[in-house]
């Protein structure tokens, strides 16, 4: 007989405890929030699945890295391990520490970006988009068309579409496309992992152009464990030796070690080209600090040299994709609209078609992820038409995102199967009683970034 159980690779030494509300209380509480769960506050919150970002449970050896933290200003030990660490994984010549992902990222394109400048990526994160626009550039998204269609299984539908790539570099070559990007995971596109081929072929497209070819590599573990489990040829290989490959076909990368550096904070950019690196930390001893701390304490450095390290043990790997892949599963199986097959990262309900009564207009998912509070405490974050849709202030035109998504985007090594059972249990009681789950509409919006702070009500 073979076991096939997968449990946490990990026992808990230090535990939070959690707080239950009643329902009356969680009702009150998201009046108060404007029907906005970035407004509700954590303590109200039982199992908060709101991101995936900084909240990571850090192990006992980065915890003994916190107080082993190197703090000169310069040249401290903690640095050159870190250094160490991300030239072993990443073989990139520079290595520049910042204070998280959108520091590097802005970093990258007040150098590379500017008016009239085209970035193309498999799909942008909304901060690399954002640093990208604000440079004056254009960010564009290239993601094959299977990855629209939530219902279809497919092994890498976070890949790009090199055919679309290939005609852009064609139209507007080296002049205006100064750095080709490739998001792994796919974030954008629910965690859906790139095949090493797609990254490999990429590459070599960019390489004819002479266009700097970047990774945001903020989820590179967790793609490189699915290269190793779906690509062909790719099973007898270590997670790490994949994960050295797809860095090797890059000119550099931007990281947030708030992912797959199992830490709370910090980021890197890290470039071969000299010139660029001069630049970079020109820029980053300005606004983030010397290069051999940039944003960070010697601790957090020590802390994720250390993730690093721990993120590509295999049994951490495939327990973290198991997990994902378990609720979505149990989820399917009950008839739940889940986004498939399961990314990385996060399980994506699919709103439209939980709520077929609600049209996108109304907000099926903000209905959904209140509803989902409401019932159980759980918060998840819209990803539809609140985060990407668009109400045309003058005709008051509406215009819906490409789909309707609520994400329950799943902390690094924080909650054990029962936790995840208590939610699959919550959304399966939520779809038997779904036809009564009623529309929502905004009230007050943000120019920018509207699903942060707007304020909804129940229709
Ligand atoms: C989180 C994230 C970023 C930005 O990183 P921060 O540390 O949050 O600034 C960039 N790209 C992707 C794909 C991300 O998931």
């Amino acid at each position: 007989m073979t076991i096939t159980t997968i449990i946490e690779p990990f026992k808990i030494k230090a535990v939070e405890p959690l707080r239950m509300t009643t329902r009356p209380e969680r009702q009150g509480i998201l009046a108060q929030a404007g029907y906005n769960l970035f407004g509700v506050r954590a303590e109200h919150v039982l199992i908060d699945l709101l991101t995936d970002s900084g909240t990571s449970a850090m192990s006992a050896a980065q915890w003994a890295g916190i107080l082993d933290g190197d703090e000169s200003y310069a040249g401290a030990r903690s640095f050159y391990r870190f250094e160490r660490v991300v030239k072993e994984l990443t073989g990139f010549k520079h290595i520049i520490p910042t204070h998280q992902g959108r520091a590097a990222e802005k970093i990258l394109f007040a150098i590379v970006g500017g008016a009239g400048k085209l970035i193309p990526s498999n799909s942008h994160f909304d901060t690399t988009r954002a640093n990208i626009e604000v440079s004056g550039a254009e960010a564009v998204d290239l993601p094959v068309k299977e990855a629209l269609t939530p219902s279809l299984v497919q092994d890498f539908k976070g890949n790009m579409n090199i055919t679309g790539l290939e005609r852009l570099l064609k139209q507007k070559g080296r002049e205006q496309v100064p750095l080709v990007m490739m998001t792994v995971t796919n974030n954008s596109c629910a965690g859906q992992p790139v095949s090493m081929g797609c990254i490999r072929r990429v590459s070599e497209l960019c390489r004819s152009y002479r266009i700097p070819f970047f990774i945001d590599a903020c989820r590179f573990a967790e793609n490189a464990w699915f290269i190793k489990t779906r690509e062909p040829g790719c099973k007898g290989r270590s997670v790490k030796q994949l994960a050295q490959e797809m860095f090797s076909y890059a000119d550099g990368c931007t990281m947030s070690g708030k992912k797959d550096g199992l830490v709370n904070i910090g980021g890197f950019l890290a470039v071969n080209d000299d010139d660029l690196a001069q630049q970079a930390r020109n820029i980053l001893i300005v606004t983030e600090g010397f290069p051999t701390y940039g944003g960070l304490a010697g601790r957090d450095l020590e802390a994720f040299a250390q993730g690093l390290e721990e993120v590509l043990d295999e049994d951490y790997l495939r327990y973290r994709i198991r997990s994902v892949a378990y609720v979505v599963d149990k989820l399917d199986a009950m008839g739940v609209p889940v986004f498939k097959p399961a990314g990385g990262h996060a399980v994506y309900l699919d709103a439209a078609a939980f709520l077929p009564h609600i049209p996108p207009r109304h907000l099926p998912g903000q209905a959904l992820a209140c509803a989902l509070y409401l019932e159980g405490g759980i918060r998840a974050c819209e990803i539809g038409s609140v985060m990407f849709g668009r109400t045309d202030p003058a005709g008051g035109q509406f215009q819906p995102a490409p789909m309707e998504l609520v994400r329950l985007a799943i902390p690094r090594r924080v909650y054990t199967q029962s936790h995840m059972d208590y939610v699959v249990e919550c959304i399966g009681e939520l779809f038997s009683r779904r036809d009564g789950i009623r529309g929502m509409r905004i009230v007050a919006e943000p120019p920018l970034l509207r699903h942060f702070t707007a304020v909804f009500e129940p229709l």
